[in-house]
Formats: structure tokens, C-alpha cells, sequence
């Protein structure tokens, strides 16, 4: 951290609710991360509700939360397809008696993650950008402008867009959503599905696989940058942003998708568009939730 006075530096306490872990931070105005905790997300609202509290003390200006859903502003509810235990729940009422008269934020975590890779990361050089989120669910966030685009709610649940018809079944309710195909259990299904198997392989061992020159695990890749290429190029086509940037844990594995995803991108993209929009991995790695939900209430957007 940096040698400011610490009596007179402004902290946020920042919180990334995740359907596995939840991780805490207490993080000043020039981004430093004075205190970190990472632990199993509690199983019950109530638990997790005062977990959040415990780590109330009157030093910080304000609270930020990053959710694993949809929040819709005006009535404070959520919906957490990957996390239920949030789901219709006002957690802001429920944080306000705990947190004396701080100001407290809530925000989708995918959301988040595209405020703080836009401010921290680009330093807001750019004007436009899209943040994929590729991980036990798929998400996002989009910057027009340099803002963040919201609505009554908040927005961008990329993963539930189609990508096939009448595909594997969504937790949100449809069929063939995008998160069936892009997210990290896809790929074990996909692998599965391809060589009749149960295997339960992770992610980063069907990697392996490929380095092995298994031809099945290549195949599942491979059909995993249609189903990318596809949405990214939907995006692309509707809002020709300067960059599309891919988080999350499985960002980490693009080296055995990003090329193929990108030349489908190119052969298939609205001619006109061509070469204007960069697609790479995001810099914030597991940080980008916390980094997010400080940047949301430091850059008051
Ligand atoms: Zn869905």
C-alpha cells in the first residue's frame, strides 16, 4: 500500500459474493487493498448476512457488494440462477441496520467486473467495451461512453441469450442458453456427450487432454469457440465496441479457444465492422469483483 496517512485515506469495504467463496476486501480510493479474506460462502441468507456484518467497523466510508444475479434497483431484489439462497431477497435492507448510515451498494458481479477493468486496467481510454465473464456461469457488462450501461436493473445477462434451439436446459428457465454452452461445467458436458462417457474431467484437465492430442477434448474446444464466436459476434454487430475482454476462470484456458473463437469472429462479423474491435483476455483476474465494487462507489457511477 502506499504511504498516505491511513487516519485520513477513504476505504470502501468490498465484497464479492461468488456461488463457491465469498471474497472480502477493504480497498482505499487509490485502489490499494489494505485487507483481503476469502472464504466458503455461507449456505444460508442468514449466515451470509452476518458474515458481511461481522465485517463492519467504522473506518470505512461505505459498502459495496458484488452479486452473483440481477438486482433490480428500485426494489432491491435479486435473481441468482447460480446462487438461490439470494433469490427475492432485499439484502439491502437487510445490510442497512448493520451498517449504521453508510452508503451501501449493490451490483451485479459481471457488471462490476467490466467497471473495473474499464477504469482500473484501460484507465478509461477507450470509449466502448464489453466484459465477458466465462465461468461457473457466463456473464457481463457493457461500457457505452464510458458508463456502464444499466436499467431498472441491472443488465447484460449475456449467458442467457440462445445459442441453441431448444438446447440443454438453463437455470433461468429456457432452453439452450449460452451459459449451457460457455460455461465451466459445458465443457465437462460437452466432453461427455462427445465420447459417451460420465467423466466429471475439469476444465483444465480436458485442457491437458488436449495437450496430450486427445481428439475429443480438441472437438469440445472446438465447439465451445462456435458457441463464443457466435454470441461475441452478435455483440460485435450491435455495438462495435473498441475491445471484448474475457474474464473468469476459464479465460485462463484461452489458449485452447481464443484463435479459433477470433477467425470465426472475422469470417462471419458485418463486413463494415471488421478490425475495429479487439477480443482478448481481461487483466483483473480473481480481483475483478472487489476492484469492480470499489470503482463503483469511487467513480460514483
Ligand atoms: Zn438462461
Amino acid at each position: 500500500m502506499n504511504k498516505k496517512n491511513l487516519e485520513k485515506s477513504r476505504t470502501v469495504l468490498a465484497v464479492d459474493i461468488g456461488g463457491t467463496n465469498i471474497k472480502t476486501a477493504l480497498i482505499d480510493s487509490d485502489y490499494n487493498i489494505i485487507d483481503e479474506r476469502k472464504s466458503k460462502t455461507p449456505t444460508t441468507y442468514e449466515e451470509l448476512i452476518s458474515y458481511i456484518s461481522s465485517l463492519y467497523n467504522s473506518d470505512i466510508e461505505a459498502l459495496s457488494v458484488a452479486i452473483p444475479g440481477g438486482y433490480n434497483y428500485n426494489k432491491n431484489i435479486i435473481f441468482a440462477p447460480n446462487l438461490t439462497t439470494l433469490n427475492s431477497k432485499n439484502i439491502l435492507n437487510d445490510l442497512k441496520g448493520r451498517f449504521k448510515d453508510i452508503p451501501i451498494l449493490i451490483e451485479n458481479d459481471a457488471n462490476l467486473a467490466a467497471l473495473g477493468e474499464y477504469h482500473y486496467i484501460e484507465k478509461a481510454e477507450i470509449n466502448n467495451m464489453i466484459l465477458l465473464t466465462l465461468g461457473t456461469g457466463v456473464g457481463g457488462g457493457v461500457i457505452i461512453n464510458g458508463n456502464l450501461h444499466k436499467s431498472h436493473t441491472s443488465t447484460f445477462e449475456i449467458g442467457h441469450i440462445i445459442s441453441v434451439d431448444n438446447g440443454r436446459k438453463c437455470g433461468c428457465g429456457r432452453y439452450g442458453c449460452l451459459d449451457e454452452y460457455a460455461n465451466s461445467s459445458a465443457l465437462t458436458l460437452t466432453y461427455d456427450e462427445l465420447s459417451n462417457t460420465q467423466s466429471n474431467l475439469s476444465p483444465i484437465k480436458i485442457g491437458e487432454l488436449v495437450d496430450e492430442g486427445d481428439t475429443v477434448a480438441k472437438e469440445t474446444f472446438s465447439i465451445y469457440s462456435k458457441h463464443l464466436a457466435k454470441a461475441i459476434t452478435d455483440l460485435i454487430n450491435i455495438f462495435v465496441p473498441d475491445k471484448v475482454k474475457l474474464g473468469g476462470g476459464l479465460s485462463e484456458l484461452s489458449k485452447y479457444y481464443l484463435d479459433d473463437t477470433i477467425k470465426i469472429i472475422n469470417n462471419d462479423i458485418f463486413p463494415l465492422y471488421k478490425d475495429l474491435t479487439t477480443v482478448e483476455v481481461a487483466s483483473l483476474k480473481n480481483k475483478a469483483g472487489v476492484i469492480g465494487a470499489a470503482v463503483n462507489y469511487f467513480k460514483g457511477n
